[in-house]
């Protein structure tokens, strides 16, 4: 595996690679990487002749008074996870590098950055639409992977490709989640094992509706509703909703087509997210993960 940190000695790499006619896969990271960017790389290896995985937190995609200085860091680990799920390359540019001086041209994203994550997070994806892009030019993918952990990103990314005709298809990989729910989360680190049992609110709310819509419950406010009652346990829920997975608007009434049940919740001071996609018919389930996607 390579390590580099510059623009100028990732470039000759890929060109080499290109040129020996392989197909690149590229997993874009902020570090501190657990099993779910594990998932990520090992697809990319399985699908790809080599694998790029970026390390940048992002300082664009913070907010003013969030969590960009207390990020967890450990680069010698998140070598080491990457050499054993196969990459190729590790990418880990400095702010400056991306960012030179004079920096001013961003990707503003459209509707689908403004409901969920969005509404609480103003300019989260306008920053994480434009590192996407530049990285997307730098690392020039043929593949790039993305976890459906962070389902409402999937989907602005998959527009924004489609938009702007980037050529990379954007896979979608399931969430990784530990045996008792809890989706992994770089953010995890932060919660003690109080706050951890806490954090558990999340999946066991998001499981509780995905088994009632499993077994036929179809109503949107009920299925609100049964994922309400175990997410009484996080310390602040700051949105729970169903919406349509390709267009994310609230589904009203009968959910009739995929439907994503997403969550956000504060647990002490760790924001944390998760999402269920729930499909009427197990071939459209099958849409949201691992498969390009269309909207
Ligand atoms: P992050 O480092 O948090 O920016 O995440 C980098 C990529 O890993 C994103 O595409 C995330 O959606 C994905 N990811 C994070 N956690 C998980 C998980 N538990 N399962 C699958 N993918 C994940």
């Amino acid at each position: 595996m390579r390590v580099v940190r510059t623009i100028a000695d990732l470039r000759p790499l890929l060109r080499s690679l290109k040129e020996a006619g392989k197909r690149i896969g590229f997993v874009p990271t902020m570090g501190f990487l657990h099993e779910g960017h594990g998932a990520l790389i090992r697809q990319s290896a399985a699908r790809c002749d080599a694998t790029v995985v970026s390390i940048f937190v992002n300082p664009t995609q913070f907010g003013p008074g969030e969590d960009l200085v207390n990020y967890p860091r450990d680069l010698e680990r998140d070598q080491n996870l990457c050499l054993e799920a196969d990459a190729s390359v590790l990418f880990l540019p400095e702010v400056s590098e991306v960012y030179p001086t004079g920096f001013q041209t961003h990707i503003e994203p459209g509707p689908l950055a403004e409901p969920l994550c969005g509404r609480f997070r103003p300019g989260h994806f306008r920053g994480v639409a434009t590192v996407v892009a530049k990285f997307f030019n730098i690392v020039q993918p043929d593949l790039a992977f993305f976890g459906q952990k962070d389902f409402q990103q999937t989907v602005v990314i998959r527009r924004m490709a489609r938009d702007l005709n980037l050529p990379v298809e954007i896979m979608v990989v399931p969430t990784v989640r530990e045996s008792d729910g809890l989706a992994l989360s770089s953010r995890n680190a932060h919660l003690g094992e109080a706050g951890r049992r806490r954090a558990l609110c999340l999946s066991a709310g998001l499981m509780a509706a995905k088994a009632a819509f499993d077994q036929g419950q179809r109503d949107a406010a009920r299925l609100l509703e049964i994922a309400r009652v175990p997410l009484s346990g996080v310390d602040s829920l700051q949105y729970l909703e169903l919406v349509d997975a390709h267009h994310l608007e609230p589904i009203q009434g009968a959910v009739d087509r995929t439907a994503a049940l997403c969550v956000a919740a504060y647990v002490g001071s760790t924001r944390l997210i998760d999402n269920v996609v729930l499909a009427p018919s197990a071939v459209e389930g099958l849409n949201v993960s691992l498969s390009p996607q269309s909207a």
